[in-house]
This record gives C-alpha cells, structure tokens and sequence, in this order.
C-alpha cells in the first residue's frame, strides 16, 4: 500500500501519524474539516518530514469532499480518526456525536466502497470494554457499557464494521482500541492543542506548569488502588502512531477484520503520572483531591500479547519520555499552535 488517506490528520493522533507515515515513505493525502485542529499543523509536519502532505479542507460527511479525492489521488487505504471526542460535551449533545462520529463513518465507508478502495483502520477506544471485570483486558473481553455517548460512538462503529465484513468481504478493517495517548513528537513541534480548559490528565497539568492553570484537581484518592487514584494504560502518541504502520501491514494480508489494543501493558495511576511530570519540570507541581468524576472507572489497562504477536506492535516509550516531550512541546508552544 502506497497512498494512504487520513481523515482528521491535522488532529493530534492523526498529525503524529502521517509524520510517521512520511518518514516511511507512504503518500499521504489529509481530509479534515479543521473543527479541532489549525492548518499551521501542516507547516510542523513539512518542517519536520521535510515533506507536506496534501491537504483539503473538508468533511467526511461530505459525499462531494470525499468524492473529489477519491478521483484526484489513487488511495489505497483509509485510517479514519475524524470524529468528535470530548466525553463531557458528548453528554450535553450527543445528537452532534453521533452525527459527526457515526453518521461521518457510514458515509465515508460507503464513498469507500463506491471508489473501490476496501482498506479501512477505525480509531477506537479503551472506553468500548466499560467498567472491565478485570484488568489486563484483552481484545476478547465484552465491550458495551459505555458511559457516556462519545464511547458509544465508538461501540456503535465498531459493530457497523462487524456487519460490514460480514457482508463484503472485500472490506478489510482493522480496529485499534487506543488506551491513553499522551505525549508530543520529541522535536517539540507537534502536540496536544486542546481548546480551552483540558478535560485530559496530561494536557491539563502542562497547562499548570506553563501557568495557565493555578492547580491539577485530582479527581478521587479513595478508589481501590495501591495509592487511591485512577490506573490507565499511558501510550506515548508517536507509539500509537506507529501502530497504524503495524496495522497498514497488516491489512496487506487481506485478513478481513481484525481487531487490536494499543497500550503499554503498563498501568499507571494520576500520582505516578503527576511525578513523570514533576521529574520533566524539576520541582513540584500544584495539585489538591477533588471529588471523583462521573463516569470513571478505576483501573483500564492491556494486555499486549495479541498486538505484539500479530502485527508486531510493542511501545517503546515510558510515562517519563511522555511526560518530557509533553513538557518540551507545551513549554515551547505555551498556546498550542497559536501564532
Ligand atoms: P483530535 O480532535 O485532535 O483530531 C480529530 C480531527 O478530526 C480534528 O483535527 C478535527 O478537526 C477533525 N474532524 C472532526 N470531525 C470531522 C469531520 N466530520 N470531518 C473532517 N474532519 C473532522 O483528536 P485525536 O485525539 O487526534 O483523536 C483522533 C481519533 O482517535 C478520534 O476519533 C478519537 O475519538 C480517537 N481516540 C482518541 C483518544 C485520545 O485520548 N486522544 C483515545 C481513544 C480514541
Ligand atoms: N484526571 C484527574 N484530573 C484531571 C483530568 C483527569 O485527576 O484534570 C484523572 C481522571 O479521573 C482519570 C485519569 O486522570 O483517572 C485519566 O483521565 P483522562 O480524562 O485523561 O482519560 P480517561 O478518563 O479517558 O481514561
């Protein structure tokens, strides 16, 4: 596979990706409607591939933007990271989630399918397993349960993608549950960029340690875990970037769908990412206990295995990198892509 479409690509999973599709040489054509992201991305992605990806403004719920790619570029395969993400705003609107995120998908699928292109990587997410039973978990544990309508979203696509390689089997899919992406491109050009106040842990405490926020609020010391916070499985961003390499290969093999968790195997609570960051700032970082948040569950975490057999994913990085090129990226960029 040569040429490669990323809807969303000027976001921050799909900005990381395409510099690590460049550097491997693949043709990258960019769809993004720009809803989250600033074009000056593409500016930091030439400056570090010495490349630029070809670029249009447009939606992937438009049958006309799609269609015009389709004709102009030969692609081979799409990985679609367009979508709506924020899980708060997702609860106050859930009718423009599933418009964006399902109705978006279908869409595009069908324009896929239309213009003969059958490769298609979804991004989903940890989210999909809910309030797990245990952790590890591993790609065959039950997803349902979602919390909110953001995770539903992606429940929701997930078993569209199910149905449709049912049906076509020309269709080969990969869906790859990210755990927590955090981190930034280690030049320091390329990062998070969330508009207004972060709802994530790692944006938010850059956001304190630049001085745009008095304190992390840390949501709930008293679950059930060895020092009382949350655990997630923390993924370096140009990790999970390369596992949508591992997963184009992947699709080469014509394997119809398969399905993937892209994580560490690492839990980490908020205090021990609190400290990868202190260790990055070389001081302390403000921070009390709050009350917990709605909807969170105490620890999510993978299991590793079937990724590292099958396509060859292992992360290379841990929370301290994340943390350091977080801080380098953020204390270069106080205000993101911002001129
Ligand atoms: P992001 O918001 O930075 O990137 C998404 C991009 O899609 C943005 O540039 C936005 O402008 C664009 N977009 C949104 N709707 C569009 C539409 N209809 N047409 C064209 N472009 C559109 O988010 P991200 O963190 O890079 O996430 C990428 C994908 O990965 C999303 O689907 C997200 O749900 C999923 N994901 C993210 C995380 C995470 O923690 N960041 C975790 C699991 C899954
Ligand atoms: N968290 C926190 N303070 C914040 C943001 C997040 O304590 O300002 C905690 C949150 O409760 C969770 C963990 O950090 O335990 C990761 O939260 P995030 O929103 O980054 O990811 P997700 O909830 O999607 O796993």
């Amino acid at each position: 596979m040569k040429t490669i479409l990323v809807t969303g690509g000027t976001g921050y999973i799909g900005s990381h990706t395409v510099v690590e599709l460049l550097n491997l040489n693949y043709e990258v054509v960019i769809i993004d409607n720009l809803s989250n992201s600033k074009e000056m991305v593409l500016d930091r992605i030439e400056k570090i591939t010495g490349k630029r990806p070809k670029f249009y403004k447009g939606d992937i719920r438009s049958r006309e933007d799609l269609n015009k790619i389709f004709k102009e570029n030969k692609i081979d395969c799409v990985i679609n990271f367009a979508g709506l993400k924020a899980v708060g705003e997702s609860v106050r609107m859930p009718l423009e989630y599933y418009e964006n995120n399902i109705y978006g998908a279908v869409v595009l699928l069908e324009e896929m399918k239309k213009n003969g292109v059958f490769n298609f990587i979804f991004s989903s997410s940890a989210t999909v397993y809910g309030d797990p039973a245990s952790v590890p978990v591993d790609e065959t544990f039950p997803t349902g349960g979602t919390t909110n309508p953001y995770g539903t979203t992606k429940l929701f696509i997930e078993r569209i993608l199910q149905d449709l390689a049912v049906a076509e089997p020309e269709f080969n899919i990969c869906i790859l549950r990210y755990f927590n992406p955090i981190g930034a491109h280690p030049s320091g050009l390329m990062g998070e960029d969330p508009n207004g106040i972060p709802n994530n842990l790692a944006p938010y405490i850059t956001q304190v340690m630049v001085g745009k926020r008095e304190k992390l609020n840390i949501f709930g010391d008293d679950y059930d875990t060895p020092d009382g916070t949350c655990i997630r499985d923390y993924i370096h961003v140009c990790d999970l970037a390369y596992g949508h390499v591992c997963a184009i290969k992947k699709l080469e093999e014509k394997p119809g769908v398969v399905v993937y968790n892209l994580g560490t195997g690492k839990g980490s609570s908020v205090f021990d990412i609190l400290h990868a960051f202190e260790k990055a700032y070389g001081k302390p970082i403000p921070y009390s206990v709050a009350p917990r948040r709605a909807g969170d569950v105490t620890a999510n975490y993978t299991k590793v295995d079937k990724a590292a057999k099958e396509i060859g994913f292992t992360a290379k990085y841990n929370i301290e990198d994340m943390a350091r090129d977080a801080w380098n990226w953020q204390k270069n960029n106080p205000n993101g892509y911002e001129e």
